[in-house]
């Protein structure tokens, strides 16, 4: 019975790694022909180092191939507008436009192809039966809907697995609360900040998580969801099993998914090459050491990218799940962006070890910030990590408390702000947890 069955795709998902990759080799010498033939972009930057298409013969062969970044990307669509060269399907095949969200820059433009559009519905369907999804599910799409990328495939998806959906996207929380009780959903997509600001809400207006039919969440956007106590915070407040869930705007929606098992995000690895490389020798990482994940397209056609940096930070565990999946798992999700390292008096971390600290005092709400200044005496950097306590009579017994975790999990003791509740900005969206006040720095 299709309802009962444990695999979207059996096949696909349990293949054994030596069929895996040669179906990997396979696709990426399809996917280096179409770029060297039909690109200028690639063709420029492969003839750069020397390589052809055909010096690629197994996976090991991709690090002689040089890395395409953010900023390579913005400047070939500044020069060669609107899409750059690096767009290898002709307009008669392009679909739609899924520009970066510009946190960083001038966007990026995305395309999706009609074929593009297919796998990725595809592709999300799986990841959606992955965390339990199931036909006849009613699921709330809460992510955001248009130029952004989730919303829209995971709604393709939903469709693709014959669930009912509420397309309400990341906005009005009130009705958010209003579908969770009728017609009563029982999958929320969204982000994970989302996620808690919701819980918050469904507790403002009395009604307790068993009363309503809601039992999975998967939380993607931002990272959070494996962060053990922001886990917690949210199946609590929410009464559901929590899931994580990635994907980012150059590579495509929902690329990556929780099992039931929960150990990592297995990554849909017939349509990508997952690699880890190390941030400042641009080696790759030994198993299980974190580094900057590099991906490639291997079924992409519109802009295909070909070891597409993305500054994001993860390990890779290629070994079988114990849920019978091959594909491989980044354990822990995401661990933060390379370009969010915080460096203080020597010490380096991410903001994902404040929230980490953060979230497992009940006596603090959820909400974080940390703020960058500079020391007006002495020109150094200073960071102080901002929360909010829940009642202003547990501020003095919070303050040793918050210091001793923070120096554990951080190496290093930032300045402590108290303010009080629902001072903090809330949002439906991605939390921006850091702001740089620094001086700039003037030309050395
Ligand atoms: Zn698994």
């Amino acid at each position: 019975m299709k309802k009962m069955r444990k695999y979207f795709d059996v096949e696909i998902e349990t293949m054994s790694r030596d069929q895996l990759e040669a179906l990997q080799v396979r696709r990426l010498k399809t996917q280096l022909k179409r770029c060297y033939q039909d690109s200028e972009f690639y063709k420029e930057k492969f003839k750069k180092v020397g390589v052809k298409p055909e010096d690629v013969r197994s996976l090991d062969d991709l690090v002689h191939l040089p890395f395409v970044t953010k900023t390579e990307l913005r400047d070939e669509q500044l020069a060669f507008p609107p899409f750059g060269r690096h767009t290898v399907a002709p307009p008669e095949a392009w679909a739609e436009l899924h520009p970066s969200s510009g946190t960083t820059g001038a966007p990026v433009n995305n395309l999706w192809s009609f074929e593009d559009v297919k796998n990725i519905s595809n592709w999300t369907a799986r990841t959606m039966w992955t965390f339990g999804v199931r036909p006849g599910d009613i699921i709330q799409n809460g992510f955001s809907y248009g130029l952004w990328v989730a919303g829209m495939s995971t709604h393709y998806a939903a469709r693709e697995l014959g669930c009912f959906i509420v397309p309400i996207g990341a906005s009005m929380t009130e009705r958010q609360i209003d579908y969770l009780i009728n017609p009563g959903s029982t999958v929320l997509l969204c982000t994970p900040s989302y996620a808690l600001h919701i819980a918050e809400r469904l507790k403002q207006r009395g009604i307790s998580p068993e009363d309503i039919p809601l039992r999975i969440g998967c939380f993607g956007g931002e990272g959070g969801a494996e962060v053990p106590a922001t886990r917690e915070k949210i199946e609590k407040g929410l009464g559901i099993e929590a899931f994580d869930y990635f994907g980012l705007a150059e590579i495509g929606p929902t690329v990556a998914s929780e099992c039931p098992e929960k150990r990592g995000i297995h990554w849909v690895e017939d349509h990508l090459l997952l690699e880890v490389i190390q941030q400042e020798t641009k080696k790759p990482c030994e198993p299980g050491e974190i580094g900057v994940l590099v991906i490639t397209h291997l079924t992409k056609e519109a802009t295909p990218m070909i070891r597409y940096w993305t500054n994001d930070l993860a390990t890779l565990d290629k070994a079988k799940c114990k849920c019978g999946r091959t594909h491989a798992r980044s354990v822990g999700g995401i661990l933060g962006r390379a370009d969010d390292m915080i460096i203080l008096k020597g010490a380096k971390f991410y903001p994902v070890q404040v929230e980490k600290v953060v979230r497992s005092f009940c006596e603090l709400s959820d909400e974080f910030c940390i703020e960058l200044t500079t020391d007006p005496e002495m020109g150094t950097d200073m960071c102080t990590v901002v929360v909010e306590c829940l009642k202003e009579d547990d501020v003095s017994k919070m303050r040793p408390l918050l210091r001793n975790g923070l120096k554990e999990e951080c190496q290093v003791t930032p300045e402590i702000k108290f303010v009080p509740f629902n001072t903090l900005e809330r949002t439906t969206f991605k939390a921006k947890r850091i702001m740089d006040k620094r001086q700039k720095k003037g030309p050395d």
